[in-house]
């Protein structure tokens, strides 16, 4: 099964340094080819330029947010049918940076997903608990409120889910792989048993080419979301490539005569 590869740029960056990240990272991209799925999140400003770099690849686009409403008199926000008009086909929804900076609260996350999902774009819903919740052993709870917004797409097999532990985010620490591995199938059998969902859950934290390939490993981890190595195209292909999903047998139509 793919493996997915998410590459969130933040706001960093400048029309120049998507060019530069584009050319190298395509150029990767074309010698060894991967059949993990990468996706590619620049600042909005920089969607239209690098999807038409990625354009004769398999890489995707996505975006870092939407507006949960679907249009009129909301200044400085877009929408997702916006995002997906630039060639967007993921948007990120519920990132801890926004959650703590623009206080979002699970109605509002349930708007994003819910115009998201009418745009055709994939949504990438973000949970995590804060290091006092890990250290206070208050992850599992912290999670499953998380989760309720899920209630309104029980069954709905375009969500992916990304576990990111807050305090693992920017900051070097990564969690331990017994931990991953034990809150994912905590996660996997949550989805399941209350959500009627199977989606693949992404590991995000302080993720770097050293590490990748172990993260990637767990057997509850269908992918990474990458901030601060993603900046970096030699890295990040490091890191899409840390795990090799076998190509599928070519099936042929030549039948022998007998
Ligand atoms: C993120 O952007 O969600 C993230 C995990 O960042 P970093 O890889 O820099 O910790």
């Amino acid at each position: 099964m793919t493996k997915y590869m998410v590459a969130n740029w933040k706001m960093n960056g400048s029309l120049e340094t998507a060019h530069d990240f584009c050319q190298t990272f395509t150029r990767l991209f074309h010698a060894h080819q991967t059949d993990n799925t990468i996706v590619i999140f620049p600042p909005h400003p920089y969607l239209s330029f690098t999807n038409g770099a990625l354009s004769g690849t398999d890489i995707s686009l996505g975006a870092q947010d939407c507006s949960g409403a679907s249009e009129g008199a909301f200044t400085g926000e877009t929408s997702a049918t916006m995002l997906a008009d630039v060639g967007c086909s993921y948007v990120i929804i519920g990132h801890s940076e926004r959650r703590q900076q623009h206080q979002e609260s699970n109605t509002f996350l349930s708007d994003k997903i819910k115009c998201a999902l009418e745009a055709n774009l994939r949504p990438i819903f973000c949970i995590g608990e804060s290091e006092q919740d890990f250290e206070t052993g208050k992850t599992q709870e912290v999670l499953k409120t998380q989760l309720q917004v899920l209630n309104d797409f029980k069954g709905n097999d375009k969500l992916i889910l990304a576990y990111e532990p807050v305090w693992a985010i920017g900051t070097g620490k990564v969690a331990r792989l017994d931990d991953i591995e034990n809150t994912c199938a905590f996660l996997k059998k949550e989805l399941f048993d209350v959500y009627q969902l199977s989606s693949p859950i992404l590991y995000g934290g302080s993720v770097k080419a050293d590490n990748a390939k172990d993260i990637l490993s767990l057997q509850s981890i269908g992918g990474v979301l990458v901030g601060g190595a993603s900046l970096k195209p030699d890295e990040f292909w490091k890191i899409s490539t840390a795990i090799v999903i076998p190509k599928k047998p070519q099936t042929s139509s030549f039948s022998p005569k007998l």
